[in-house]
């Protein structure tokens, strides 16, 4: 498929993929293989379904993380996207989904689809026609753009909205509304008081990504680990990949933050110390998070550290709004318990093939072209 389909219209490729699946849950005689001379019987299920968000709800037939059901793990509406006790939230019915998913496939009209799709955020999708296919468990949140481009991104860019032309301050949101803001100005200008026309709720700003970029100067890091881009944060340098967000998130910001905001602070309840607690959180949550093994500990570990820290971002910064990515991160423990650990399903390797494959000239036969490839990497060694 060429470009990116728009709603169900991915399901015109999904339908050639289930036509191949099919057979193999009941199992495929192949009557001779390279290693079975007498021949081999082949069972093959698809399971994890790996993207990113908006391809994900779009494959297995949710509606947009927009949507009021925005979720796909439970029925949460999103105006209660703040609501963060888990034991609250209704969990969606696999069985129900399929039933709705089923009824907007019949439906008649294309106006009848989307009265469905407007009051439940369900539509079908090809994959459903797989018999074992739980679209509920089985779309699962990849760490690599839930958390690295999502949680990590979105505390630095929407949270402490990092910009280095800015002077900073110390992210609370104004207490005057800006009519009177702009009132009492005009008042310090007429009569010659000074005022700080800097933005408070910009908090990764010029002075503190001057400490960071210096401290990343003398920072030695092990020799498996890549440097992020020297002045990052700045147009010039671009965006950041998922790695190097992993790095400045979990490396570079805590040595400085620790040293700026933590030594010296004789206030616990100072707000850059608890801006830093609460930072931290977030960084021990993804930390255990991106680990290669799982254990109920772990899991324990990680929802703590999360829990907290969604909580408390909501108390320093309480014009904030959660984004859905913020809701996801308390269902994807269920992720590690039912799939054991990221890295083994983590979109990267996913990423660098669809890049690859995108650099090649497949002389407009791109579909052709994928089977062979894929079969080239992983087809031959199974059986
Ligand atoms: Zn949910």
């Amino acid at each position: 498929m060429t470009g990116k389909p728009s709603q169900h219209h991915i399901n015109f490729t999904l339908r050639k993929l289930v036509k191949q699946l099919l057979p193999f849950w009941e199992g495929v005689f192949y009557v001779r293989t390279a290693r079975y001379f007498l021949g081999r019987r082949v069972f093959i299920a698809l399971i994890p379904a790996v993207c990113d968000t908006e391809g994900a709800h779009q494959l297995s037939g949710f509606a947009s993380h927009s949507h009021t059901y925005f979720c796909r793990r439970c029925l949460l509406q999103i105006g209660d996207i703040h609501n963060l006790v888990p034991e609250t939230w209704i969990m969606r019915d696999p069985a129900q989904h399929r039933q709705l998913a089923l009824k907007w496939k019949e439906a008649s009209t294309e106006e009848e689809r989307q009265k469905i799709y407007d009051e439940f955020g369900i539509r079908w999708s090809e994959l459903l026609e797989l018999p074992y296919w739980d679209p509920v468990l089985f779309t699962i949140i990849d760490d690599m753009h839930f958390a690295q481009l999502g949680l990590f991104e979105t505390h630095l860019r929407d949270v402490w909205q990092i910009d280095h032309e800015k002077s900073g301050g110390d992210g609370k949101p104004p207490s005057l509304s800006k009519p009177n803001l702009r009132t009492l100005k005009a008042l310090c200008q007429d009569l010659g008081i000074h005022y700080n026309s800097g933005d408070s709720k910009r908090i990764l700003a010029a002075r503190i990504l001057d400490y960071i970029w210096a401290d990343m100067k003398r920072t030695i890091l092990p020799t498996w680990i890549q440097s992020p881009p020297p002045n990052w944060g700045t147009p010039a340098q671009g965006k950041l990949s998922a790695e190097e967000y992993k790095i400045v998130c979990s490396i570079s910001l805590v040595i400085t933050l620790v040293r700026v905001w933590g030594y010296g602070t004789e206030d616990a309840q100072s707000r850059h110390f608890q801006m830093l607690l609460n930072y931290l959180d977030l960084v021990h949550a993804v930390h255990v998070l991106l680990l290669r093994e799982t254990s109920q500990q772990s899991r324990e570990y990680y929802v703590f550290h999360m829990q907290r820290y969604l909580e408390t971002v909501l108390v320093l910064y309480p014009d904030f709004t959660l984004k859905p990515n913020h809701h996801f991160s308390l269902h994807v423990v269920t992720d590690l318990e039912t799939m054991g650990p990221g890295h083994a399903r983590s979109t990267p390797v996913f990423e660098r093939i669809n890049h690859s494959l995108q650099e090649l000239n497949a002389n407009q036969h791109l579909g052709d072209f994928c089977v062979l490839y894929h079969w080239r990497m992983f087809g031959d060694h199974s059986f």
